[in-house]
């Protein structure tokens, strides 16, 4: 969590501007603000990264792919390809808007393949929402090509992977509309917070509105300003934006630190048997808030977890087992247990999500544990994580071996 790692000085000045107007909401009230724009600010300092024409700031990550879907016309009864692994919002946003999640296989990128996408386009595929997993990117060139020869609409959820890029394009760029987290976990965080990307303007506009009720946000009379959608309340609060501008700015030097402490990581543990390492779209667009190893075999990683949790090593993500990111987990939403009707249970689900086939996922996810990298850790802390992690790998490979 390297965000919360650097909090300090500068989130407290931000937070400080805010309340010396008491101007915690972000539109309007110019007499009053002193021309303190703090979700302005916020939104400039993401384009500044990402170079995307338009962000808007909104109040989570979750909500920013609600809107992003939303505004790229995703609805009721559009099926909508999703990895089955992914923090759990992905498919919550697909589902509340009334569409209809179909899993595909996802490969060493940890994200989708072109070919998982390919073989799960049906004729009511409408649009792909692609998750780059784990501070990486996916394989953009080949997953482009699959979107323009079948004339979909891409999403994308970068929750975790702003200031990645591929090609020397931002992760959440690449489609019609892009989200981004900021929340306690990610790279940078607000508190609370989202971004929404997109370079195209009537996307951006109805998103504006989407997240704000319908408003416009034309001329200085919230009340009389015209509603040319239906929306609902997604903003964010000045307080939040304020933390995630200061944030935002100290993310190329996160990304540095990252890097580098994750190519040390790298060099160390692949002197030792059975460690490999995930694979990236574009090697040199990492944010590098990941180190994920990859083990020969779900049993072994399942080894190594074991041992790490006896020689109490912390801070990593066996995310097979874990209840919000992998599907094997997700059994209230194979059940469909809604607190009220959705859209799926009217229309039926598109595929059996009790007997669905992703063998590559499951060997894929089976076998994948993940360090969270922060980017305070001294020389001295990566060689002795490193040395204990291979210890632990090189005990759960003995029993292969007698
Ligand atoms: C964190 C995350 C989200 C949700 O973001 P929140 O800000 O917590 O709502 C969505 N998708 C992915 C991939 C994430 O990692």
């Amino acid at each position: 969590m390297p965000g919360t790692e650097l909090f300090g000085a500068e989130e407290r000045k931000e937070i400080e501007d805010v309340l010396s107007t008491g101007i915690m909401f972000r539109f309007n009230h110019d007499a009053q603000r002193n021309n303190i724009w703090k979700a302005k600010d916020f939104e400039e300092e993401a384009k500044k990264i990402t170079k995307a024409k338009y962000a808007l700031a909104v109040s989570n990550g979750s909500a920013a792919i609600m809107a992003a879907l939303a505004a790229s016309g995703i609805g009721t009864g559009d099926e909508v390809i999703c990895p089955p692994f992914t923090y759990i919002a992905t498919i919550e946003a697909v589902l509340l808007l009334g569409a209809l999640p179909v899993f595909a296989e996802i490969d060493e990128t940890l994200c989708l393949s072109a070919s998982g996408i390919k073989a799960a386009i049906t004729p009511k595929t409408k649009a792909v929402c692609l998750v780059h997993m784990c501070g990486g990117n996916a394989n953009m060139d080949e997953i482009m090509a699959v979107i323009k020869e079948h004339n979909l609409i891409l999403v994308e959820d970068a929750g975790q992977a702003f200031a990645a890029s591929y090609k020397g394009i931002a992760t959440g760029c690449f489609g019609k509309a892009g989200a981004y987290s900021f929340d306690f976990f990610k790279i940078a965080t607000a508190g609370e917070g989202g971004i929404l990307v997109t370079n195209d303007e009537t996307t951006f506009k109805l998103a504006d509105n989407y997240c704000d009720h319908g408003h416009d946000h034309v001329g200085s009379n919230r009340g009389m300003e015209n509603h040319p959608v239906i929306g609902f309340n997604f903003r964010i609060s000045e307080l939040h934006a304020a933390v995630g501008a200061a944030q935002t700015r100290k993310v190329p030097f996160i990304r540095e630190s990252n890097l580098k402490i994750k190519k040390a990581l790298q060099t160390q543990l692949s002197k030792t048997e059975g460690i490999s390492f995930s694979k990236l779209g574009d090697d040199n667009g990492d944010s590098g808030t990941f180190l994920n190893i990859l083990m020969p075999s779900t049993e072994i990683a399942r080894r190594t977890v074991d041992e790490m949790n006896k020689a109490g090593v912390g801070g990593f993500n066996y995310w097979f087992t874990n209840m919000y990111h992998f599907i094997n987990q997700w059994d209230h939403i194979k059940q469909l247990k809604t607190a009220s009707k959705l859209a799926i249970q009217v229309l039926g689900a598109p595929q059996d999500y009790n007997n669905l086939s992703i063998p590559k996922t499951q060997d894929v996810v089976g076998r994948l544990i993940s360090f969270g990298i922060r980017c305070t850790w001294t020389e001295d802390e990566v060689k002795a994580l490193a040395t204990k992690i291979s210890d632990c790998v090189v005990k759960a490979m003995q029993p292969e071996k007698v």
